[in-house]
């Protein structure tokens, strides 16, 4: 019965929607005893019963971040799988067979949306998947980019602001609690005690921050990845190597690199940095022909390996914020 949850999107009012849709979709009309929640219990039941997950919930995650985030929500109750894995480019993806059958498996889907994922719509479909997509940006206050040449773009890059990685684990918590409402607490006790740990590290990445003295806030990487974080603890992005929100674009023009190499002798910056989805090389020339240091690969779209200093979302967060400030303090 998970084909009910199929057009849900995930919101604030998640479980009255889920039981309207209860009420009012395709199936046999409910006997007078038979209540919203007995219903409920039983797509609970059925749900975690798929995937061969024993009884944990099956919840496919686009990406990496996510994937740590819906861990942290659903603890024991989940099993996750994640599509595009640590170090890899969700822009780039190019989903596989085993893929799609994950998606097929799947109870639940989380997906960052914002078109991040462009290859997530055809997937799902050829998949023939019912799960539950939860778009965890649904909420959030989007920004557009501002570098490249006169355009701007919506950037996905939701997650490098602490504050919207809240809402983020809000939208996965309520996702979780409407595939699986018998354990709609245990999501919410999960989600509370994780929010709280994002609270302390959003107010770790400002106090850090603050060391940078503020004519030195000035951010250069591969693609355009920091705008929320520029935006969130008051950084400017000078311009980025691809010009782009995407990854998936052409290499920039010659005149294009020799551009942002004036820009960053002009902007006084001292450094710029690589990203861990992305080919350094580039980065590499113009860090030498703008005559300045190349910091260390920061964590963009994905985490680290395991075992790696951003191998889960707060240890990458605090790894980037640690990499940006040795490197552009004074
Ligand atoms: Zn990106």
């Amino acid at each position: 019965m998970s084909w009910l949850f199929h057009t849900v999107r995930i919101g604030a009012a998640a479980l009255v929607a889920a039981a309207l849709l209860i009420g009012c979709a395709q199936r046999p009309p409910q006997t007078a005893g038979e209540s919203a929640s007995t219903v409920q219990a039983q797509v609970s039941a059925e749900l975690r019963g798929r995937g061969g997950s024993g009884q944990r919930l099956a919840v496919v995650a686009t990406f990496s971040i996510l994937g740590d985030m819906v861990q942290n929500v659903g603890g024991e109750l989940v099993e996750v799988t994640t599509l595009v894995g640590p170090g890899g480019d969700a822009h780039t993806f190019e989903p596989t067979p085993a893929d799609s059958a994950r998606l097929a498996e799947a109870s639940v889907v989380v997906e960052n949306g914002l078109e991040f994922e462009p290859w997530l719509d055809d997937l799902y479909a050829a998949a023939g998947s019912h799960a539950l997509r939860v778009i965890a940006s649904d909420g959030v206050e989007t920004i557009t980019t501002n570098s490249g040449a006169g355009h701007s773009e919506l950037d996905p890059h939701i997650w490098h602001d602490v504050q919207n990685a809240m809402v983020m684990v809000a939208n996965i918590r309520d996702g979780l609690a409407a595939a699986d409402p018998t354990n709609a607490a245990v999501y919410q006790a999960n989600a509370d005690a994780y929010t709280a740990q994002l609270q302390e590290l959003d107010a770790f990445v400002q106090a850090q921050v603050a060391e940078i003295p503020q004519e030195r806030r000035k951010l250069i990487t591969s693609h355009d990845t920091f705008g929320y974080f520029a935006h969130r603890y008051g950084f400017t992005i000078v311009g980025s190597a691809l010009g782009s929100a995407s990854t998936e674009t052409a290499d920039p023009a010659a005149s294009d690199i020799a551009a942002l190499v004036e820009e960053i002798r002009a902007s006084g910056v001292p450094a710029i940095f690589a990203e861990n989805v992305a080919n350094p090389s580039l980065m590499q020339t113009i860090a030498r022909e703008a005559n300045v240091q190349l910091g260390p690969p920061l964590y963009t779209d994905a985490l680290g390996d395991a075992g790696s200093d951003g191998s889960t979302y707060i240890e990458m967060i605090r790894s980037n914020t640690a990499a940006i400030v040795s490197v552009l303090k004074e």
